[in-house]
C-alpha cells in the first residue's frame, strides 16, 4: 500500500500543447486549466504528470471556447492507467520474448527502482496482450492487396514462459513477418488451437497456401482439421535446435566451468591491481586485460549455432596469446600467466571442440 508521504518527493512533469498561438486568429494561447494529473510509473521512474489545457487569449475568438492539450501527454499511458506504455511493452517483451517469470520481472523492475507489485505485473501482461491484439487489424488491413494476391504462408508457434502455466500462441504471416493472431491458451489441445487460432485466420478471408510449425502433434492435428489438404512443413529452425541440443548443452556446461574458474582467479587479481599506485603503467595494462576478460565472460549463446562456450574459449586463447607477447617484450610479471590458463577446457567431451 502506497502512503501519502511516498508521493512527497516525486518529481512533477508538466505537458503543454505544442502550438502557442491560436490557429483561428493568431493571438497567443493562455493557460486555462489542468485537464488531468496523475502519478505515472514509466521506465524512467515515477512522476506526477500534469496535462495543461490552453485556449485563445481573445475572449470572443470562437463562439465556443476551444481547449488545446498536449498530444505527448495523451500518448504516455492508456486512459485511467498509472503505468506508461513503455513499461507495459517492456514487461510484455520480458515475458513472452525473453521468457522471464513473474518473479524475474519483479526483480528486473526492482533493480530499476520501479515500484510495481507482482499483481500489477500480472495485470500489465494482460494489458500488453490487449494492446498487441488492438494493433493488428490495421496492420493486416494495410497488406490486404498483397494477401489477396499471394495468399498467406502462416507460422504457428507456442511460447511457454513458465512450465505448466498459460501459453502464448502466435500465428504469423511468414513472408511479411506479420502477427495475425496472438492468444493465450491454458491448454494446447488440438480443438482449442483450431478454434482460437486457425479459425480466426480463416475468417480473414485469404487463401492459406502453407503452414510452418514445430512437429507438435496437437498443432498438426489442428491444422489437418481446420485447413485440410494445406501443405504443412516442419520448421527448420526448430529441427536444427533439436539436432544441435546436445552440442549446445555441452557448450553451456563448458562455459559455466570456464566462467567459474576465471572469475575465481580474477577476483584476487583485481584486488591486487586496485591497490597498486595509479601511475603504475603495468597496472594500467593489466587492468585493461582484466576488463577484456570480464567482457569475454559475458558471452551469450543462441541455439543452434552461436556457441558461447566456444566463443569464450577462443577469446581466452586470444587474450593469452596477447599476454604472452607482452611478457616476451618484458614488464608483465609471470604470475599472471596462471590466471588465464584454462583447466576446464579439457572437461569438454572429447570431439565436441572439433
Ligand atoms: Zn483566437
Amino acid at each position: 500500500m502506497r502512503k501519502a508521504k511516498d508521493n512527497e518527493n516525486v518529481s512533477k512533469r508538466y505537458y503543454r500543447p505544442t502550438i502557442t498561438t491560436c490557429p483561428y486568429c493568431g493571438a497567443p494561447l493562455r493557460r486555462r486549466c489542468t485537464l488531468w494529473s496523475k502519478y505515472l510509473i514509466t521506465l524512467e521512474g515515477r512522476f506526477h504528470v500534469f496535462s495543461l489545457g490552453y485556449s485563445c487569449s481573445r475572449a470572443r475568438c470562437r463562439p465556443v471556447r476551444v481547449i488545446y492539450r498536449s498530444a505527448e501527454a495523451e500518448q504516455l499511458s492508456p486512459k485511467g492507467s498509472s503505468f506508461g506504455y513503455d513499461l507495459i511493452v517492456q514487461i510484455g517483451r520480458w515475458r513472452f520474448w525473453d521468457h522471464r517469470t513473474l518473479d524475474e520481472i519483479a526483480a528486473l523492475l526492482a533493480a530499476r527502482h520501479l515500484p510495481v507489485s507482482r499483481r500489477h505485473i500480472h495485470n500489465l501482461i494482460s494489458e500488453f496482450l490487449a494492446l498487441l491484439r488492438a494493433a493488428q487489424p490495421a496492420k493486416i488491413e494495410a497488406q490486404r492487396a498483397y494477401f489477396k494476391r499471394y495468399g498467406l504462408v502462416i507460422s504457428l508457434d507456442g511460447m511457454e514462459p513458465e512450465q505448466g502455466n498459460e501459453m502464448l500462441f502466435v500465428v504469423r504471416e511468414a513472408i511479411l513477418d506479420l502477427t495475425l493472431v496472438a492468444e493465450t491458451l491454458y491448454s494446447s489441445r488440438a480443438d482449442l488451437i483450431s478454434r482460437k487460432l486457425l479459425e480466426p485466420v480463416k475468417a480473414l478471408g485469404f487463401r492459406v497456401r502453407a503452414v510452418v510449425s514445430d512437429a507438435d502433434k496437437n498443432i498438426r492435428r489442428a491444422v489437418e482439421a481446420s485447413l485440410p489438404g494445406c501443405p504443412h512443413q516442419a520448421c527448420q529452425v526448430h529441427c536444427l535446435c533439436e539436432a544441435g541440443a546436445p552440442i549446445f548443452k555441452a557448450d553451456r556446461a563448458m562455459k559455466t566451468d570456464l566462467r567459474r574458474d576465471i572469475r575465481a582467479k580474477l577476483r584476487p587479481l583485481s584486488r591486487v591491481l586496485s591497490q597498486s599506485p595509479q601511475a603504475d603503467p603495468q597496472a594500467v595494462v593489466l587492468t585493461d586485460y582484466c576488463e577484456g576478460l570480464r567482457d569475454a565472460l559475458r558471452a551469450e549463446g543462441l541455439s543452434p549455432f552461436e556457441l558461447a562456450g566456444l566463443k569464450l574459449h577462443d577469446e581466452l586463447e586470444r587474450l593469452e596469446a596477447s599476454l604472452r607477447r607482452c611478457q616476451k617484450k618484458g614488464g608483465i610479471p609471470s604470475c599472471l600467466h596462471c590466471s588465464t590458463s584454462r583447466p576446464s577446457a579439457s572437461r569438454m567431451p572429447s570431439g565436441t571442440l572439433n
